[in-house]
């Protein structure tokens, strides 16, 4: 910071530093003496059994500079947990101006690359990594379609969700991130004594339950600048839900019926779809990779459920926009169904609170028993079991995204119907003995009916006689 400082002040090599600056420096270099006082725990993890591991990664950005720094949490089968400070980084923030948020995000970028060269160092899956910013921007940009966003934040987003998921991604408040020192600065006497930055803020030490609340609903009016003027149309107003703002256009929807695969259906609906917008929109706007990528597979996805929803419970999503309660014989009464940000019928559950769980856990989106729609998506997860899972695997792999109305009929259902199952079950048809011949049934069968003396050599035997050769 001293150097991008000095630079921008046009200092040249031979001249003297401003008073001011000269100062400054000094007093960094007079603190360099007590480098040796730093000590760094080495050890990562203690000799017992250990039960999880766990790596968490916070990022903090301010106008100066933004950085990251990655700990690892460590629970032992004694119940005791130890954390550790693995690596850190930071970075100076670029002279051209550049807003808080941008930073903030640029800083997110810089966590999820170093978090991503940890995960190769230490050799662990980058699914138990968590990621915490104390940016409701940043969290709200990754909880969105990187396409939908301006190029730098389209960018950024788009990098940050090809190493991480956007739900291992929390809040934390800025007093209790530990990358705020990276980037406001420490003396390094403070440093030697600061347990919160070696051993991590004291909440990791304490059950997840215990760790600062995940604020992720919220929509700052900041992260929205950032999202590109066609898509802020598209916005969902407070007033109105997202599809009866987007039903204004006409969106080419394939017949389900006509498919027997639900892969085959998203990924044709979403080629469909990406042949739509590039009519609409300008040339330099258009999209023209070669293969269709999983954030268009997904809206197609949301497309297709969505319609299918506004056919089969016509009653209940009318009255969900207009806000009116549903009929009272509807079979959604118990599930209390809402419309997502995009206009998908999901169940308002139990698990509401359950901050740790993914969005579509919390939230499943609700299928009609008697739809096409749930058939391939029942035969698509029956498939993905290679036929060979059980009713109840189905059952559960099914409830993580979706609620289907009588499930366990609809999956055992099919599995009654699939070929390859039918085939896989079939008895073998078994061969029908013949009849005994005559001459076993004819002659007497009493005991010594026939007796053999053997003096020497076998004895020959011709349709039930048996006798010796020389007889
Ligand atoms: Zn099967």
């Amino acid at each position: 910071m001293l150097m991008q400082e000095v630079w921008v002040q046009g200092v040249d090599w031979d001249e003297e530093l401003p008073l001011d600056t000269s100062t400054r420096v000094t007093t960094w270099f007079r603190e360099l003496s007590s480098l040796p006082s730093v000590r760094i725990p080495r050890c990562l993890q203690l000799r017992k059994e250990v039960s999880s591991i766990a790596v968490h990664v916070f990022v903090d950005a301010s106008l100066e500079a933004y950085g990251a720094v990655v700990y690892v949490r460590v629970k032992y089968q004694d119940g005791s947990l130890s954390v550790r400070l693995v690596s850190s980084k930071t970075k100076v923030a670029p002279l051209q101006s550049v807003s808080v948020p941008r930073l903030e995000l640029m800083g997110a970028v810089l966590g999820s690359r170093l978090a991503t060269s940890i995960s190769d160092a230490l050799d662990m899956e980058k699914q138990s990594y968590t990621f915490w910013t104390d940016s409701e921007n940043v969290l709200w940009w990754i909880r969105g379609y990187s396409r939908t966003f301006k190029s730098f934040v389209a960018n950024r987003v788009g990098e940050i969700h090809s190493s991480s998921s956007p739900d291992q991604w929390r809040y934390v408040p800025t007093k209790l991130n530990p990358a705020d020192y990276l980037t406001r600065g420490v003396k390094l006497m403070e440093l030697v004594e600061l347990r919160m930055w070696w051993e991590d803020p004291e909440y990791l030490k304490e059950d997840e339950s215990q760790w600062p609340r995940n604020v992720v609903d919220k929509r700052p009016a900041s992260a929205v600048e950032e999202v590109k003027q066609k898509y802020t149309m598209k916005e969902p107003s407070k007033e109105k839900s997202a599809f009866m703002t987007t039903t204004t256009k006409i969106i080419w929807r394939l017949q389900p019926e006509r498919f027997s695969s639900w892969n085959k259906l998203t990924r044709l609906q979403a080629w469909v779809m990406r042949f739509t917008t590039n009519c609409r929109s300008h040339q330099h706007e258009r999209l023209l990779d070669k293969g269709i990528n999983l954030e268009e597979i997904r809206d197609a996805e949301k497309l297709i459920l969505k319609t299918t929803q506004k056919e089969c419970f016509k009653e209940e999503y009318t009255a969900i926009i207009e806000r009116k309660k549903l009929p009272k014989n509807s079979k959604l009464l118990s599930l209390c169904p809402r419309l997502d940000d995009d206009g998908v019928m999901r169940s308002e559950g139990r698990l509401k609170y359950g901050e740790f769980l993914p969005y579509d856990v919390r939230y499943p989106i609700i299928l009609p028993r008697k739809s096409w729609i749930n058939k391939l998506i029942v035969k698509h997860h029956h498939e993905l079991g290679n036929h060979s899972v059980g009713t109840n695997q189905i059952l559960s792999t099914l409830s993580s995204k979706y609620w289907i109305v009588a499930a366990r009929e609809a999956i055992i259902e099919w599995e009654r119907e699939c070929a390859m199952c039918k085939r896989k079950k079939a008895k073998r048809t078994e061969q029908i003995m013949a009849p005994l011949p005559l001459n076993r049934l004819t002659t007497s069968l009493r005991a010594f009916a026939r007796v053999g003396v053997d003096f020497a050599g076998p004895f020959i035997t011709v349709q039930g006689h048996c006798f010796q050769p020389n007889d």
